[in-house]
């Protein structure tokens, strides 16, 4: 994995023994007749039974990957009190308590009942799916955790919850203008690998090798609270973006009810959450219209050509239907406040960084209420990619500032320790790496003779 950079400084390996292990797996009727046998009666089908992964490979509900109604849903299936289920949602994501097991609740007056604790154990875990394995910190103070997903779901074949290996986490530290270190952007990971190739990401060289559940994306940010408690670190994780490996909006049901509990569980601000999609319009037009955070697009180019090359999810959602659909969303002059949505634009040499292509970004988002974020690209191996010279990056950003429009330029962070955007993965765990795209007959043109010239 490691970039030339990496290799400069050595790698910190602050992991502690985390998770508990997970039980052995037992068939899924077994574990249903022993919770029929505890409750004395039939489990009772639940609403939400339609979302994948939801149950470990013995049929018993992991219980992180309810929100508050559904876990108070599961409560009641088993004869328990609404009360039961926030009591629960707390111990789970209560500051400081986040706990793995029920026991660690019984020193306090808030303890769990001996009854409630059997109902658990026979139909249900606590499990989040995640094995923290190593932290890695480079220079600039981001934090890399590594988890290994642990545990046997329903359906092993299918793609929630049945992914293999390792996720990644940033911790990415918020600094004011005197330089302290005010509070963590957690950055999570909603798949391992990604399907939609975007060829200068090298998360999608791995392509898709599973879905996370909807718990193990909420123990990202559980686990990385316990290890900031253990380190003794008190800068809270105040942001959170879903801008680590895969695409949140191609694992839809499972980013949403891990919004929920970010929300209302581990209560960060709704306006502090940012899922970030490759534009999946259907989707994405089902996201803004459930107001549950904050939205960022990765656009990246400005014509279908360019698109359709780099980032090929355009071929499917051209420029004219993506943009369209944020044209009817954040309608400009009438969304106010905080109610923008964010355009990235990773800037890369030769190939979208001209004064002609910032001329045109401009006019496609001159009547969208939003903010541009130009990102300095992080290279990795295997790239042909390069990123722009500072003053192509400055002159970029001049023709917004000169049009009265905001942009700002996201500075890379964690890439000596591959821990920036589109850095994040491990092309060797796939057995098919995404194929490389051939660019359009001018950029490959354009790149040649740049390549030429510098030989
Ligand atoms: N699938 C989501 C999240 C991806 S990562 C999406 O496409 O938006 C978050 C951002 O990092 C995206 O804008 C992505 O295009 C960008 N990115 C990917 N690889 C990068 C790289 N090597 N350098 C800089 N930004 C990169």
């Amino acid at each position: 994995m490691a970039p030339a950079a990496a290799a400069v400084m050595s790698t910190v390996d602050e992991s502690s023994p985390s998770t508990s292990a997970p039980s052995a797996p037992r068939p899924a009727a077994a574990a249903a007749a022993v919770a029929a046998a505890v409750l004395g009666s039939v489990p009772v089908p639940l609403s939400f039974e339609h979302r994948a992964g939801l149950r470990d490979a013995a049929g018993r509900v992991m219980l992180k990957n309810l929100p508050l109604p559904e876990l108070e849903e599961w409560c009641a299936s088993v004869g328990e009190p609404p009360k039961r289920a926030k009591q629960l949602y707390r111990w789970l994501y209560g500051n400081r308590r986040w706990i793995r097991d029920l026991d660690q609740a019984d020193s306090d007056a808030q303890a769990f009942s001996g009854a409630f604790k059997a109902k658990v154990a026979a139909g249900a875990s606590l499990a989040g799916g995640l094995q923290l394995q190593s932290v890695h910190t480079a220079r600039d103070g981001t934090r890399k955790l590594v988890f290994a997903l642990v545990g046997d779901w329903e359906g092993g074949d299918g793609p929630a919850g049945s992914a293999r290996g390792t996720v990644e986490t940033v911790l990415i530290p918020m600094t004011n203008r005197q330089g302290q270190n005010l509070r963590y952007t957690a950055c999570l990971s909603t798949q391992v690998g990604c399907a939609m190739n975007c060829q200068f990401c090298y998360t999608g060289r791995m392509g898709l090798l599973g879905n996370l559940t909807t718990a193990q994306v909420i123990e990202q940010v559980v686990e990385a609270r316990r290890y900031l408690a253990e380190q003794e670190v008190q800068i809270p994780i105040a942001n959170i973006v879903f801008m680590g490996m895969g695409e949140p909006l191609h694992n839809y049901d499972a980013v949403m009810a891990a919004i929920e509990i970010l929300a209302t569980g581990l209560e960060l601000s709704r306006n502090k959450i940012i899922v970030s999609t490759v534009g999946l319009v259907p989707e994405m037009r089902r996201f803004i219209a459930s107001g549950r955070a904050k939205l960022a697009v990765s656009l990246h180019a400005t014509t279908d050509e360019v698109r359709d090359w780099i980032v090929p999810t355009n071929r499917r959602y051209p420029l004219d239907e993506l943009l369209g659909a944020l044209r009817e969303a954040f309608p400009y002059g009438k969304r106010k406040g905080d109610d923008f949505v964010v355009i990235e634009y990773v800037l890369l040499a030769g190939v979208n960084d001209t004064l002609a292509d910032a001329e045109r970004l401009l006019a496609l988002t001159s009547d969208i209420y939003c903010l541009v974020n130009l990102i300095v690209f992080n290279p990795h191996d295997g790239t042909q990619f390069k990123r722009s010279a500072d003053d192509d990056v400055r002159a970029f950003r001049g023709v917004f500032l000169r049009a009265g429009r905001p942009c700002t330029v996201r500075a890379s962070k964690g890439d000596d320790e591959m821990a920036a955007c589109g850095q994040l993965g491990d092309v060797n765990l796939s057995p098919r790496p995404a194929p490389l795209l051939r660019p359009p007959e001018a950029i490959a043109a354009r790149l040649a003779a740049g390549a030429a010239s510098q030989a």
